[in-house]
């Protein structure tokens, strides 16, 4: 009987991606105030093995900001004496990753299946595209703009009523492997879609005048190894000649100011820019799918997380967009209707100077192109659960986010160049 339950535990617990080695792992989140603090931030990057949350990576910890890392059991005591030796001032987020690991599940034991408001396997998601197409032929349509590094079809649904010479909404989820939340809400979006079209007014007449491009999971490879190795884990999968360091940062892969500021050339970094730009498959796949679509394509928008932010261009330098006026006030306007729902707080503006500098971002990159409404979601939450957003938040997270995004279509419908 013992060894019969034992057995039954392992193969639930085996759907879950492994948890042990994050035992007593912690998350801090430090206050910089100056360049004394900066330094000894750079001193701990480099003298113990540090997750960098928030920012990306150590390069882009500023003065006067706040940082979020994670630091392995065995350094905990050290990281803490360096931390009050210096003066710094910082607070526990996570006392032990395991348990938040394990606590973003609803449950332990989980039926099989698709859930809107659970975390969905790549497997899971795979087939979801499958039958949500199939079931409802007239308003989605499945195609694939290309493979992974590991030899995965990327799946794209065309959400939209048919019509000819529709604008389109292009908007994709997944970039960072961890950021579990984005995949979630592209999900929701479709699952939106598809059950209010006509029923609610707002979303009837958004698909019956623009088509909206989904891409559930960019960065596929990288979510799987999430959910089999390792779940903090942020880059792509691609490997190369001369370093046994693994993955280049997708978002910091496109031709925009590439590699210039708020990237690293350092292949074992997180925000490694890659060999060149759209190095990557997925990257590459994606640009490609935009560059043939631009004349249709009215409005570009990614979902992260997290931070609780809706961003507009530039992240890779400081200038300002030439419709920044526009975008700031469509920024203000989305985030006032999101925050309407569950009181939700969200901050807004230029990358560069609302987050930090980084570059490589496909924001920018699509701006560039020519499409002018471009938008970076950062979803829940501002760093209680961090990466590890609990499932009971899911659906909350996609409502509020949803309001936003019907409000931006609609805008950008009116609006169309
Ligand atoms: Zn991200």
């Amino acid at each position: 009987m013992l060894v019969f339950l034992a057995l039954v535990t392992a193969s639930l617990a085996s759907a879950h991606p492994p948890s042990e080695p994050f035992e007593g792992h912690e998350v801090f989140r430090v206050q910089v105030e100056d360049e004394n603090h900066l330094d000894v931030i750079r001193e701990l990057a480099s003298n113990y093995q540090i997750d960098f949350w928030k920012p990306d990576s150590v390069i882009q910890v500023q003065a006067r900001s706040i940082v979020d890392f994670s630091v392995k059991a065995e350094d905990c005591v050290a990281v803490e004496d360096l931390l009050k030796q210096n003066k710094l001032q910082y607070e526990v987020l996570i006392s032990n990753l395991r348990n938040e690991m394990e606590a973003q599940f609803d449950t332990w034991s989980r039926a099989a299946g698709h859930s809107y408001t659970k975390y969905n396997d790549w497997e899971t998601i795979e087939a979801w595209t499958q039958q949500v197409a199939n079931e409802n032929p007239d308003l989605v349509s499945r195609s694939v703009i290309g493979t992974t590094f590991e030899g995965r079809p990327m799946y794209l649904l065309k959400v939209g009523k048919a019509k000819p010479n529709k604008p389109a909404i292009f908007m994709d989820c997944g970039f960072h492997a961890r950021e579990w939340i984005s995949p979630a809400f592209c999900q929701w979006f479709v699952r939106e879609a598809v059950r209010t079209y006509g029923q609610e007014i707002h979303m009837t007449e958004l698909l019956d005048e623009l088509d909206f491009y989904v891409l559930p999971v960019v960065n596929i490879d990288g979510y799987v190894y999430t959910w089999t190795k390792d779940r903090m884990w942020r880059k792509t999968r691609s490997t190369q000649a001369g370093t046994s360091c693994v993955g280049t940062d997708p978002n910091r892969n496109f031709a925009a100011g590439w590699c210039e500021v708020g990237a690293s050339t350092n292949p074992c970094s997180d925000t490694y820019c890659g060999p060149a730009p759209e190095s990557e498959k997925e990257t590459k796949a994606l640009a490609d799918f935009i560059r043939n679509n631009l004349s249709s394509i009215k409005a570009y928008l990614t979902f992260h997380s997290y931070s609780q932010m809706l961003l507009y261009p530039y992240s890779y330098t400081y200038n300002l967009p030439k419709n920044n006026v526009e975008l700031n006030s469509l920024a203000k306007a989305a985030v006032k209707e999101l925050a309407s729902l569950h009181g939700t707080k969200y901050t807004y503006g230029p990358g560069a100077s609302t987050i930090y500098l980084a570059a490589g971002g496909s924001d920018d990159w699509a701006y560039d192109q020519g499409i002018k409404y471009a938008f970076t979601f950062e979803l829940r939450d501002r760093g209680r659960h961090g990466f590890l957003l609990p499932e009971s938040q899911i659906r909350a997270t996609c409502e509020e986010t949803m309001l936003a995004v019907k409000l931006m279509a609609a805008y950008v419908l009116e609006h169309l160049y």
